[in-house]
C-alpha cells in the first residue's frame, strides 16, 4: 500500500493541485490512470478532513472498469457482509434447480430467517414460479395546445404505421432492446406516453432511455409534439407508484408453495391457521389500513440483500417492495402461500453486474452475463429472487405467528 510520502513528484503535484483546489477532483481521471486518481482523491480527502481512512482503500474492484461505467470521483469501496442461504428448490421455467443464495446485508437474523424459509419451501417440493410480464418502461411528458390536440396525439400514437415507425427508430439504438407497447395518459393538455420495451438480459433503464430519446425526435418531426421531459414520472422509476403495481414494470413474477400442515408445526412451530391469520390481518388488512402499496411482511429485506449481492441497482428495491403476500388454508388443511412481485427491475448484464464481487454472486446462481437465448438469464434471476422472497415471507410470518420474532432478533441481531 503506497503512503503519501512515497508518491513521486508528478503524483505529489496532482495531490497538491487537488488540495489547493487548482485541480478539480473529477479531472484527475483525464490527468492520470484511474488507480492513481482514486488514491490521490483519497489522500486529498484525508488531508482536508484531517482523518485517515482505515478501510475504504481495501477492495478488489477493477478501478479502470468501474470508473468508466459505474462511479465518478471514486475514492474506494464499501464492504457489506455477504451470507448464504439455501438450498432452495425452484420450479421455474428458467430456474429449475436447487440454488444457494447470496445475500448482502447488515441485518443480523435476516440470512438465518431466509435459510429457515428455504428449508420449508424445499421440503414442500419447491417454489413454483412464473413470469407474467416482462417490459421496462420510460414515459416522456408532452405539453399540447389544448385537449383537442391532446386527443389527436393520443389517437396518432395508436396508428399501427406510427407504432411500427417508432419501433424501428428505437431499434436503431440497441441490438437487444425491442419496443413492445405504447400507452398514452392524458391530464388536461399534458400527455404522458408510457413506452414499454423487452430489454432481454439488461435491466434496461439506460437502454430504454436512449431508445425513447430517439423516438422523441420522430414524434417532434412527424406530429410536432414538443416533449417537456424525457421522463414525466409515469414510468415510474424509483418511486412507489400504483401504476407499476397495476400495469407492471420490469418483470412481473409470481411464486407459490403449499406447505404440509405437519411441516408448518415441525419447522415453524405454529399452526397453519395462525400463519394464515397473521398474514390476513398483517399483510392484507394492516397494509390496507396503513395505505401501503406493499402488502407483505418484509419483501424489501430480501430484495435489497439479493440486489446488492448481485449488482442490481438498489434504488429499485422501492418497486420490489410493492409485493403482495397471501397465505390461506387449502381444502386438505395445508398452508398455501404466494408472493406477487409486480415490478422487478433486474438484469444480468450492464449496471453493477460487471463488478467482480457481484459477478461472483451471479455465477453462483448460474446467471452471469448474456443468456442463451438472450433474456433467459435475467428471467432466471427474477424467478430465483421471487422464490427467495417467498421463503423470507414464510419464515417471518411463521416467526410472528409463533411469537419468536423479538427473541430471534435479540439472540442473532444484537
Ligand atoms: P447498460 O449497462 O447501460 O447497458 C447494457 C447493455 O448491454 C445494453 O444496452 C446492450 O447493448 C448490452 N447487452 C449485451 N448483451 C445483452 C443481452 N443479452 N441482453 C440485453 N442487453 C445486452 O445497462 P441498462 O440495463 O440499460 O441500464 C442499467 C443501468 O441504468 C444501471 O447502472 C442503473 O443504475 C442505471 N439507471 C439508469 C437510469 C436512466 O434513467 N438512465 C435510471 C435508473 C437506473 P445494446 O443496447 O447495444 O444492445
Amino acid at each position: 500500500m503506497i503512503s503519501k510520502k512515497d508518491l513521486n513528484r508528478d503524483k505529489k503535484e496532482l495531490l497538491e493541485g487537488v488540495i489547493s483546489g487548482q485541480i478539480s477532483s473529477h479531472k484527475l481521471d483525464s490527468l492520470t490512470d484511474s488507480k492513481t486518481a482514486v488514491m490521490i482523491r483519497r489522500f486529498a480527502l484525508e488531508e482536508t478532513s484531517g482523518f485517515a481512512f482505515d478501510h475504504i482503500q481495501n477492495f478488489s474492484i477493477d478501478v479502470e472498469d468501474a470508473s468508466k461505467r459505474n462511479i465518478e470521483n471514486m475514492i474506494g469501496a464499501i464492504q457489506i457482509p455477504l451470507g448464504v442461504a439455501g438450498p432452495l428448490k425452484v420450479n421455474g421455467e428458467f430456474a429449475d434447480d436447487t440454488f444457494q443464495l447470496p445475500l448482502a446485508t447488515t441485518e443480523g437474523a435476516l440470512v438465518a430467517s431466509v435459510n429457515r424459509g428455504c428449508s420449508v419451501v424445499t421440503r414442500s417440493g419447491g417454489s413454483n414460479v412464473r413470469i407474467f410480464q416482462d417490459s421496462m418502461t420510460r414515459a416522456p411528458v408532452f405539453k399540447l395546445e389544448n385537449v383537442i390536440r391532446a386527443r389527436e396525439f393520443a389517437d396518432w400514437l395508436k396508428d399501427p404505421d406510427v407504432i411500427s415507425r417508432m419501433k424501428s427508430k428505437a431499434g436503431e439504438t440497441t441490438r437487444f432492446g425491442e419496443m413492445v407497447d405504447v400507452k398514452a395518459f392524458v391530464t388536461g393538455n399534458t400527455v404522458y406516453v408510457r413506452f414499454s420495451y423487452d430489454t432481454k438480459d439488461a435491466m434496461g433503464m439506460n437502454m430504454v432511455t436512449i431508445a425513447t430519446d430517439a423516438v422523441l425526435s420522430l414524434i417532434e418531426d412527424e406530429f410536432g409534439a414538443i416533449p417537456v421531459s424525457l421522463s414525466g414520472n409515469m414510468c415510474t422509476d424509483k418511486k412507489p407508484a400504483a401504476i407499476n403495481t397495476i400495469l407492471g414494470r420490469g418483470k412481473t413474477v409470481v411464486a407459490d408453495v403449499t406447505i404440509p400442515a405437519e411441516l408448518v408445526e415441525e419447522r415453524l412451530k405454529c399452526k397453519p391457521e395462525t400463519m394464515a391469520e397473521v398474514s390476513y390481518r398483517k399483510n392484507l388488512l394492516g397494509s390496507a389500513r396503513a395505505g401501503s402499496l406493499g402488502y407483505n411482511a418484509h419483501a424489501a429485506n430480501i430484495i435489497a440483500a439479493m440486489y446488492i449481492a448481485c449488482g442490481q441497482d438498489p434504488a429499485h428495491v422501492v418497486e420490489g417492495s410493492s409485493t403482495i403476500t397471501t397465505m390461506e388454508i387449502n381444502r386438505y388443511g395445508n398452508l398455501y402461500c404466494s408472493v406477487t412481485l409486480p415490478a422487478m427491475a433486474i438484469g444480468t448484464v450492464g449496471g453493477g453486474t460487471n463488478l467482480g464481487t457481484q459477478k461472483d454472486c451471479l455465477r453462483l446462481l448460474g446467471v452471469s452475463g448474456s443468456g442463451t437465448p438472450p433474456g433467459s438469464n435475467a428471467k432466471k434471476l427474477a424467478e430465483i429472487i421471487a422464490s427467495v422472497v417467498l421463503a423470507g415471507e414464510i419464515s417471518l410470518v411463521g416467526a410472528q405467528a409463533a411469537g419468536h420474532l423479538a427473541r430471534a432478533h435479540s439472540e442473532l441481531g444484537r
